[in-house]
This record gives C-alpha cells, sequence and structure tokens, in this order.
C-alpha cells in the first residue's frame, strides 16, 4: 500500500516559488536552444533549494539538471521550458492579442508549466527524502527544445540517463489521467541531389537535372503511400528547387523528407524503402544524392507498473479543484473555440459529452485514456532507455487547441496554477511511491524489459549530428 501522501505537503509548501517560476518563464518566451533566461530561472530555484547541479547536460547549455538524495535509486523528473513561434499573446486576453517585443514567441504548448510543476515535484521528494531519510536520489532534468529541437535524444546519447532507474514527466493538457504512449517516431532527412547545368535549349542533352531527380523522387514515394503502414506519415518540403530560370537546366535540388511510423523499427523500414527510392531518382536521372539526418525522435513506449502506480496516487488525490471562478474564465475561453473542438475533446477520451463542463472534473480512467493524438515527443527517447511515465494535467478550458494562442493566454491564470500544483503532487507520489517500494521498480523495469528485448534501443541521431545550438540561437534573434 503506498504512503505518497506526507510529500503532497512538501508540494504545498512551496508551491508559491514555483507558480512564481512559472509566470517568470511565460514572460521570457524563448524558442529551442535559446531558453537562456528561463534556464537561468530554474537554475536559480535549483540552487536555493540546494541540489548539486550539473550544467551544460550533453554539452547543451540551456540544458541542466539538479539532484538531491544519497545513494538508492535514481528518479528522473523531467521539466521543459521552451516556446513556440507565432504564438506570442496577452494572457488572459479572450481575443487574439500577441505582445510586442516578444519576437512572436509564446507558451502555446503550456511548457512554462512543465518545467516548474517537474521542479516542484523534485523540491517536494528532495525534503522528503531529507526528512525520512531514505536511500534514494531525485534528480530534476531540465530539457530545452522539445518542439522542433529533439535535445532529449541528444541527452539520452550523451549518457545523461544511464544511471536512471525510472523517469517521469507530464504535459499540460484539458484532462487530467496518465499519459496514453501513444506517439510516432520521427525523422527528417534532407535528401541533395546533384547534377549538370546546361542551357536548356541549345544543349538539353548535356544537361542532368537535380530537380528531375527531386520530382521523381516524390513521384515514387507518393506511389509507396498505397503500400506502408495506414498510421505511418510521409510529408516533404523543397528547400531548393535548383533555381528560377527554366531555361538552365537544375544542377542542384534539395528536399526535406519527415518520415513519421509507429515506432523505431517500422520507421527504419521506411526509412530504407524512401532512401531506394533516391536512389532510384538518381540512377533515373544520372544524378547523385547525398543525404543528411537533420533530427529524429522515438515513438514513446508505456510501462504498464508505472501507470497503475501513477493512477493510484491520481485515485487518492482526486481531480484538480477548480472554482467557479476559473470556471467562469474556462467558458470565456471556450466560446472563442469550434464546437467541434470540444466535443472532440471528450470522444477523445472517450468521456461522454458534457458542455456543462468548462474544466476537468475527473480521472480520465485508465482503460480509456484512447488515443491522445499522434504527435512526436522526444520523451519517447528517454522511455526506450529508461521505464518512462507520463500524467496529463489539466491546466486549460476543454477544447482548448494544441499549439494556440488561447493556450498561451490561459498559460497564468489560477486554473493553470492549480493544475501546476495538482499534478506536481501526482509526479512526487509516483516518485515516494518508487522509492518505497523497491518491487515497483523492479516491476518498472521487467516491463520495460519485455518491450524492448526482441527490438532494442538503437539511437536514432546519427553519430555525427550534434545539437544545433548555433543555428537554432541564432535564429531566435530574428
Ligand atoms: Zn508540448
Amino acid at each position: 500500500m503506498s504512503n505518497a501522501e506526507p510529500v503532497w505537503d512538501y508540494v504545498e509548501q512551496n508551491k508559491d516559488r514555483l507558480i512564481q517560476l512559472s509566470d517568470d518563464v511565460w514572460g521570457m518566451p524563448e524558442i529551442a536552444y535559446n531558453e537562456h533566461r528561463s534556464v537561468a530561472e530554474h537554475l536559480k530555484v535549483l540552487e536555493e533549494k540546494g541540489f548539486k547541479i550539473t550544467k551544460d547536460v550533453a554539452g547543451i547549455p540551456t540544458a541542466v539538471a539538479g539532484e538531491a538524495g544519497e545513494g538508492g535509486p535514481v528518479i528522473a523528473i523531467l521539466g521543459e521550458y521552451d516556446a513556440l513561434p507565432g504564438l506570442s499573446q496577452k494572457a488572459d486576453s479572450t481575443t487574439q492579442e500577441p505582445v510586442e517585443g516578444q519576437g512572436g514567441m509564446g507558451h502555446g504548448c503550456g511548457h512554462n508549466l512543465l518545467g516548474s510543476a517537474s521542479l516542484l515535484a523534485a523540491i517536494a521528494v528532495k525534503e522528503w527524502l531529507e526528512e525520512t531519510g531514505t536511500p534514494g536520489r531525485v534528480r530534476y532534468y531540465g530539457c530545452p527544445a522539445e518542439e522542433g529541437g529533439a535535445a532529449k535524444g541528444f541527452m539520452v546519447r550523451d549518457g545523461a540517463f544511464d544511471d536512471v532507474d525510472v523517469a517521469i514527466c507530464w504535459h499540460p493538457a484539458a484532462f487530467s489521467g496518465v499519459n496514453e504512449a501513444v506517439s510516432l517516431a520521427n525523422t527528417r532527412i534532407d535528401f541533395a541531389f546533384t547534377g549538370r547545368s546546361s542551357h536548356a535549349a541549345a544543349a538539353p542533352h548535356l544537361g542532368r537535372s537535380a530537380l528531375d531527380a527531386v520530382e521523381l523522387m516524390n513521384v515514387g514515394v507518393n506511389y509507396m503511400r498505397e503500400h506502408m503502414p495506414s498510421d505511418a506519415r510521409i510529408h516533404y518540403a523543397l528547400l531548393d528547387a535548383g533555381g528560377v530560370a527554366p531555361n538552365v537546366v537544375q544542377g542542384f535540388a534539395k528536399v526535406r523528407y519527415l518520415i513519421r511510423a509507429r515506432d523505431l523499427v517500422e520507421l527504419n523500414q521506411l526509412i530504407a524503402r524512401v532512401r531506394k527510392i533516391a536512389d532510384g531518382a538518381a540512377l533515373m536521372t544520372e544524378t547523385t544524392v547525398e543525404t543528411k539526418v537533420v533530427s529524429a525522435v522515438s515513438n514513446l513506449l508505456g510501462n504498464t507498473p508505472l501507470e497503475k502506480a501513477m493512477y493510484d496516487n491520481f485515485q487518492r488525490l482526486g481531480p484538480p479543484q477548480f472554482d467557479d471562478a476559473d470556471r467562469e474564465t474556462a467558458r470565456a475561453f471556450q466560446a472563442t473555440m469550434k464546437d467541434e473542438d470540444i466535443v472532440a475533446a471528450f470522444r477523445r477520451h472517450g468521456l461522454p459529452v458534457d458542455r456543462s463542463k468548462s474544466l476537468c472534473d475527473i480521472i480520465v480512467p485508465l482503460e480509456n485514456r484512447g488515443n491522445g493524438g499522434v504527435g512526436s515527443t522526444d520523451v519517447g527517447d528517454v522511455s526506450w532507455k529508461v521505464p518512462t511515465v507520463q500524467a496529463r494535467g489539466a491546466t486549460y478550458a476543454i477544447g482548448t487547441p494544441g499549439h494556440s494562442w488561447q493556450l498561451t493566454a490561459q498559460g497564468k491564470n489560477p486554473a493553470s496554477h492549480k493544475g501546476l500544483v495538482h499534478v506536481a503532487k501526482i509526479m512526487a507520489g509516483t516518485a515516494v511511491d518508487a522509492l518505497q517500494n523497491p518491487a515497483l521498480i523492479k516491476a518498472a523495469k521487467e516491463d520495460y524489459e519485455a518491450r524492448t528485448k526482441e527490438t532494442p534501443y538503437v539511437c536514432p541521431l546519427p553519430a555525427d549530428l550534434q545539437p544545433p545550438i548555433k543555428q537554432m540561437s541564432q535564429a531566435g534573434k530574428n
């Protein structure tokens, strides 16, 4: 039987400082690998609370780790603080109002709350470890560049999680519950074709068109779609069409492919097929092709024992306690949304549609979490390295679209603060359950091993690919 309740008191005692942190981070939205002010704020709190600090995790200046405790198992709690371009928005406003002077960036995915709640949970576990003298360590990971950056993949590759026993994470959501481990593995690969330029009219026979190669590659891939797994996705964008002159045979052209699949194994099979098509296009056009992997993340692996332990915490704590004022605010935001978005939010979790509810007042049952939407996240790579569990914490109005100005606008209101504190208790409680109960960690590891035995983790990032720190930092200044 779990005895995690005392750690919830430590969450309560530290909540004001961490709510302040989430508001501060909300006010300094920074893009992937450029989160310098945000990480400095997280560092400040880690120092105030007496964590042993590791800066520049995996050589990334905006990644930080803070550890507390002695001996025993290592529980990782993952936080994020990066923002999104184009989602700057005035707080609490129910009309779209970008805030000037912020470069157009905003916390349209709630990562200001994400990092702060995770750090709050880590602080509570630290205090619980000290108070009880339990052997064990808690380690907070401040992870940058989740959006389009996949920093956790680089941190895993660098060995940052090698000694971790269990990893815990969460994401802001409309409903509270255990996250269903559904996300797609993906990779971005650039295919650059080189041919031979020539006068398209006077000497066409001397030209070898790289643009033809790109077009044939795209045709080939589009024919492949019929014969690939139905949940795989392939998208492409032309980075270089070879110039603007139709009378010059295009000697160079480049296309970027984004390939997504249910898991790493399926992804690697699909990548191999796309590469064959690129080679075929080069053969047909007498051009050459060079490829470069730009980024890659793994799909999420679930972990049944940890999910049950987290669900047990949700059941004992109950749903977040929002009040009438919170519900009224949420209703005002719902008035700006499409009715179908609100209905879909209930249906996605197999819940009866109830338009009288503007904020979550239940815990989504473990068995009908449903399909939370198929995107991709770099938590996937952590989940292939160590047993990992994620919560979803209700912080915004039901129906709020992901990556929207409405989400940014709700990111520092009282409901989001309550959601932050609530989910910190869930994570801290789950961590304490693991620290008190070696059988839980053992079961989590057995579950992990069963899932990875036949298909062990292969880091999807090429060995020579480095985090795009410089380019991203420069891009962020524009
Ligand atoms: Zn997010």
